[in-house]
């Protein structure tokens, strides 16, 4: 659904991806994991455009990512992404802060559009809280709040910057619990994180980001299993 091609980026005279190819596909799951500085952010902002790369393709169901900004907005509905800092408007409440995307782009009518909220906050165990305003949340409970906002565009594919990472330890579940269920309703996720357990459990991929390059790809089960060098093994064996 995806596809890198050959991407590069540099931010003065530091290489952050190197020629960096591959494809996520539809209905895929894939965890990118890799040390800090290593462009595991670099290659999301690129894909939703929110840094342009230097050189090489990205498509997105086939179309090229650019300035366009006809083809941008379009992409930017069909692409979703949720931050490590969840971002939400602090002057509005839950419900506006998830209505207000269908209201703008998808020009629906309040009452339709705050349908859809309750809807979608529903299903990340939200409903409840509807009617308050980000300071009056707990962290995980913003975190999901912002899960639902991003599905409020109703996008195909879902991308996930360390979105539990932010979190106190208490609230990382509930979070990693609602992008399960996400990936069971067979949305297109690509998940950056270190938490393992969703990796192992959820994941169809797995890739290694190592200095602006993807050095390893595998499903779980052989990932950790079998790390193909040192380094890797090394780096898993820290994270547990
Ligand atoms: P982390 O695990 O810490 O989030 P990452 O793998 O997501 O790391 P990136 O955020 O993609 O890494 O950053 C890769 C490199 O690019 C880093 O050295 C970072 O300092 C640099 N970088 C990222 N964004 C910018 C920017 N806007 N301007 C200058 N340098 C940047
Ligand atoms: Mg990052």
């Amino acid at each position: 659904y995806i596809e890198v091609e050959n991407v590069s980026k540099s931010f003065g005279n530091h290489q952050v991806l190197k020629n960096v190819s591959t494809q996520f596909y539809a209905g895929e799951v894939s965890v990118i994991i890799g040390a800090s500085g290593s462009g595991k952010s670099t290659l999301l902002r690129a894909i939703n455009r929110l840094e342009p790369h230097d050189s090489g393709s990205i498509r997105i169901a086939g179309v090229p990512v650019t300035d366009d900004p006809a083809t941008l907005q379009q992409q930017r509905c069909e692409v979703g992404m949720v931050f490590q800092q969840f971002n939400l408007f602090g002057h509005m409440s839950v419900l506006d802060n998830v209505a207000l995307a269908p209201r703008r782009l998808r020009h629906l009518k309040r009452p339709e559009a705050n349908a859809l909220a309750l809807e979608l906050l529903a299903r990340v165990g939200m409903q409840a809280h509807a009617h308050k305003y980000p300071w009056q949340l707990s962290g995980g409970q913003q975190q999901r709040v912002a899960i639902a906002r991003a599905l409020a565009m109703a996008p195909k594919v879902m991308l996930f910057d360390e979105p539990t990472s932010a979190l106190d330890p208490e609230m990382v579940q509930e979070v990693l619990d609602v992008m399960r269920g996400l990936a069971r309703g067979g949305m297109t996720m690509i998940v950056v994180t270190h938490e393992m357990g969703f990796a192992r459990e959820v994941a169809d991929r797995v890739l290694f980001f190592d200095q602006g390059r993807i050095v390893h790809d595998a499903p779980p089960a052989e990932f950790f299993k079998h790390p193909p060098n040192e380094r890797i093994r090394a780096f898993i064996g820290r994270l547990g």
